[in-house]
């Protein structure tokens, strides 16, 4: 694994010459920059196109077998909490241990599972280790059966959790809300589905999700194909045969088009590759593959573990990446590996007075030691070096999402596969038959859009397909059209007792379900006490919410880092300026441990700082 060298010196530690590194990094640096470069694109973030109108059926759900028929709902309730993926799930369980039952967990799927129900393309696998992804372990005393699990068993894994806590007696699914609209006069929410349910809810939690609307590139003839096509968040096994775990035998003599080489795409195209009479695979920027190493777990260590261990072992690996020193990285994968280079370099380096700039490269450099290796994977494991040099990433390791899987890279030497390389700038245009790239047109039967989600909340209402209408009318479109505005990355001024659970604004982790539980921890906490005090509303006030905005946007470190990457989701498509722009718009500067510390803090005092309460 990467160990950070030629750091020490006759005893002393010192700034590798690039002789010693075998690179120099000005001129790595030099060529991430030409490779950012001629993928930046004057249309940025509006190059997608969305799925509206005319082509919504790619946001049709064809998991369901079976319509849901019910009579409307009309209820007063404590809680609405609308999805029913894992921040949904826990806020639910938590509530329910707390002993608030009357809540609705409304969800526009057939059954919980979030991203967990969207995503089951072929290999659909979570890159986090399974035993601190897979909430509720300790309470539900399930083993995974895997270090990282495959999407069937996360999926039932949810519903297990829905099983555990009586979830499914309060869950509304095939059900969407349309509007949410704040009674001042009787302080409650009024929820209303398209199902004509008619919800009066004293709090309402949104985890409606980040990842949740496909999109497609935006280029010329998108509507144009004749052949089949679908999303991977939508599979169309119907059409390809197999399942989550491959066999995908409708394909034998199909000639199969793949546009998209993101984290997705990664776990698919080994799938594909197996079975489809031909795979093109249309790369705009390659992804970062590093050795998955997955194994079965180990029932007897699995005994060993103590009440209370999931906690521990999820702590254990947000301090890595925090650069918190930890006796024992217990996680100890590809994520802390990262962390830990890092970390060591400067616990190693503390007593040298490193300026600011040394330190800047002393990170720069051990993220190119990394991808050095990572691309070395390429030629070791690629037979054709063309082919493995286009599949190389020029990029620092956190400017898109790090991808682990050992059957990616060998699917290149099947004589069924072939890489199309668009060298940066993505596929020029369909037609009836297939994809044309540099005037080449590639004849299809089928063409798989492996091409992310809509991730930014500036257009939140769009995303979450619902109207948000606050307090005098203030509507949440309007309020956030220049970007979330949040106190505590969780609530809003102008919309009382509303509670968005998610990343933005929060304390980043890759785990993401760690930062679920502990923000549905810390709400049920505050629904349990303002219950006890007999509060009815809680509303931030704009001087916290601008105070909170201005701590989470401040430029920092991580600014600068996504505004010399290479386009995509988390930089805005390279229009990131400040920490205010994409995915994360903003985040606590001092990461997920103290961010949670924080809430924890404020709790504890019990004055509600930064909100009016009545
Ligand atoms: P991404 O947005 O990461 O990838 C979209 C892909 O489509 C990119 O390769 C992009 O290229 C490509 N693309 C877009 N437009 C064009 C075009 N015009 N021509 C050619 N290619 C194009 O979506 P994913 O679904 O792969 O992943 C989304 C997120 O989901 C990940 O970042 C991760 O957070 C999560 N995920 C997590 C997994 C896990 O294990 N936990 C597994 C899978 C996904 P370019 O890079 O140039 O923009």
């Amino acid at each position: 694994m990467n160990k950070p060298r030629a750091f020490v010196k006759d005893g002393k530690f010192h700034i590798p010459t690039a002789e010693e590194l075998g690179f120099d990094p000005v001129e790595m640096r030099r060529k991430y920059d030409f490779e950012r470069d001629r993928r930046l694109r004057p249309d940025g973030a509006t190059q997608y196109q969305d799925i509206d109108g005319d082509l919504h059926h790619y946001n049709d759900d064809p998991y369901i077998t079976e319509r849901i028929e019910r009579e409307p709902l009309q209820e007063s309730i404590e809680v609405a909490i609308l999805g029913g993926g894992f921040g949904g799930m826990l806020i639910a369980a938590r509530l329910e241990r707390a002993g608030i039952r009357d809540f609705r967990v409304i969800e526009r799927a057939g059954d919980f599972g979030g991203t967990w129900y969207w995503n089951r393309y072929p290999g659909a696998q979570c890159d986090v280790e399974s035993y601190i992804y897979l909430p509720l372990l300790d309470e539900t005393g399930y083993m995974p059966a895997f270090k990282y699990s495959l999407q069937p068993e996360i999926y039932a894994h949810a519903q297990r959790i829905g099983r555990h806590f009586d979830l499914y007696p309060r869950a509304c699914f095939q059900t969407q809300v349309r509007e949410l609209r704040w009674d001042d006069a009787a302080a409650r929410w009024i929820v209303t589905s398209d199902r004509g349910d008619v919800f009066r809810a004293r709090h309402v939690v949104i985890s409606s999700g980040s990842l949740n609307r496909p999109k497609l590139p935006g280029i010329p003839g998108i509507r144009d194909f004749k052949g089949h096509t679908f999303h991977t968040s939508r599979w169309d096994y119907a059409y390809t045969g197999g399942s989550v775990e491959g066999n995908l035998h409708k394909l034998a003599d199909k000639r199969v088009g793949i546009i998209g080489t993101g984290a997705t795409a990664i776990q698919a195209i080994p799938h594909l590759g197996n079975t489809a009479g031909h795979l093109y695979v249309f790369q705009r920027t390659p992804s970062s593959v590093d050795e998955r190493r997955n194994r079965p777990t180990d029932p007897a260590w699995w005994t060993t573990l103590q009440p209370g261990w999931q906690q521990a072992r999820n702590d254990n690996f947000t301090k890595l990446l925090v650069g918190v020193s930890v006796e024992e990285d217990l996680v100890n994968d590809g994520w802390t590996e990262l962390f830990k280079s890092l970390g060591e370099l400067l616990d190693n380096s503390g007593a040298m007075n490193l300026t600011e700039a040394e330190l800047k490269l002393l990170g720069e450099i051990v993220d190119y030691q990394h991808d050095n290796r990572v691309r070395a994977r390429c030629d070791e494991i690629v037979r054709d070096s063309k082919t493995a040099g286009a599949l190389k990433h020029w990029y620092r390791p956190w400017c898109k999402r790090p991808c682990f899987n050992d059957e990616y890279l060998p699917t290149f030497n099947k004589p069924n596969v072939t890489l199309v390389d668009t060298g940066g700038k993505g596929i020029d245009r369909l037609t009836e038959n297939g994809v044309v790239v540099d005037g080449v047109e590639y004849a299809l039967d089928c063409l798989i859009f492996a091409t992310g989600f809509e991730v930014s909340r500036a257009t939140y209402t769009h995303q979450a397909e619902l109207d948000i209408i606050g307090r005098d009318g203030r509507k949440l479109g309007e309020y956030w059209a220049n970007g979330m505005r949040t106190y505590h990355g969780l609530m809003s001024h102008g919309f009382p007792n509303l509670y968005h659970m998610g990343f933005t604004q929060t304390g980043y982790t890759p785990n993401f379900t760690y930062q679920l539980d502990k923000q549905a921890q810390h709400l049920a906490a505050v629904f349990t006490d303002v219950k006890k005090r007999g509060y009815a509303v809680l509303e931030p006030t704009l001087q916290a919410e601008e105070d909170y905005l201005n701590l989470v946007t401040a430029p920092n470190a991580m600014t600068d880092y996504l505004a010399n990457c290479t386009p995509g989701y988390y930089n805005a498509e390279g229009a990131a300026k400040g920490n205010n722009d994409g995915f994360l718009q903003g985040h606590y500067p001092e990461g997920g441990l103290k961010f949670y510390e924080m809430l924890a803090e404020w709790r504890a005092k019990g004055d509600y700082a930064g909100l009016t309460v009545r």
